[in-house]
């Protein structure tokens, strides 16, 4: 391949789009992309925040529905209560991960706590199923006490899924993956190495930052609402810090198959998510209920028109 292709397609820049969630808050949807639909088995990836929910309730994501998929849920700043049809009720904060497993069926609320911090500012993640592992028991699993690793005086790294430095995240996904928080209290670089086979995603969550690997010449700038795509063959990763800050990286095997994607469903069918769909109008009981949640839970929106393809 002659160098200038390889310099080109090292780092890509993706920009997020603009999309509502719950209530109306507004999000920086990362993944998916049209020419980026996954990193490894990481299918689907909101960056929110920070917001300021010191007014009103804060946030409110009524109760819904998953099959087909983990929600991964990590904050840099604020409070959230989690509830879902198993009977968890559970508070996340910064560093810790809430991790749940829809098995054939789940549904979860997300919502800011009557007593709370004022800003929240975090990132909701969905890691795609292996096709063999969609029919499991589902699970509500909270990581309080995650490996976090100093670099050096300004730097840590917060693992919550995977491995970094030989140190590994006691969640259960099951795919090769990683995912971790680094932050920096000042300005500064670290390089960490690639995993073989990985493919990378580097978000920055608090301003503009810079993300390079041996075959940029430069730095590639990203700014919130950026995610930085690094592809397989990438053996190491340099973030680059312009003062306190933070950033979320993602990465994993390139999954290989195509998913079907619709409202909260990860599928390889149609029927999957059509089958899904009627099971949460008919409330059928497939996906139980959420108790305590002070609301109407959500209402699937119509099946596209043009039917249901996978990407
Ligand atoms: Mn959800």
């Amino acid at each position: 391949m002659p160098l200038q292709a390889r310099v080109h397609r090292a780092v890509d820049v993706v920009e997020a789009r603009k999309a509502a969630i719950g209530d109306g808050t507004e999000v920086r949807r990362l993944l998916p992309q049209r020419e980026l639909r996954t990193i490894g088995a990481w299918c689907f990836l909101d960056h929110y925040g920070p917001d300021d929910t010191s007014a009103g309730e804060g946030m409110r994501v009524p109760p819904h529905p998953h099959i087909g998929l983990q929600t991964a849920s990590w904050l840099f700043d604020g409070l959230v209560l989690h509830r879902d049809s198993l009977g968890s009720e559970q508070l996340i904060r910064p560093g810790e991960l809430n991790l749940m497993t829809s098995g054939r069926g789940i549904a979860h609320s997300e919502e800011s706590p009557r007593e709370r911090p004022a800003e929240l500012h975090g990132v909701q993640l969905w890691i795609a199923l292996p096709r063999e592992n969609i029919g499991q028991l589902a699970d509500f699993s909270h990581y309080r006490e995650l490996p976090v690793i100093a670099e050096s005086p300004e730097v840590t790294v917060t693992v919550a899924v995977g491995e970094y430095r030989g140190e590994r995240s006691p969640a259960t996904v099951y795919s090769e993956l990683s995912g971790f928080e680094v932050r920096f209290t000042g300005a500064g670089q670290i390089t960490f190495p690639a995993f073989e086979g990985f493919e990378y995603g580097v978000l920055s969550a608090d301003g503009p930052a810079a993300v390079g690997c041996p075959a940029t010449a430069t730095p590639t700038q990203i700014s919130p609402g950026q995610l930085a795509h690094l592809p397989t063959g990438v053996p190491r990763i340099t973030l680059y810090a312009p003062g306190p800050s933070r950033f979320f990286v993602v990465g994993g095997v390139p999954l290989g198959e195509k998913l079907i994607m619709w409202w909260n469903f990860v599928a390889r069918t149609a029927a999957e998510i059509t089958e899904a769909r009627d099971a949460w109008v008919s409330n059928s009981g497939r996906f139980g209920e959420v108790r305590g949640y002070q609301g109407d839970r959500l209402a699937a929106p119509p099946l596209p028109p043009g039917g249901l393809k996978a990407r």
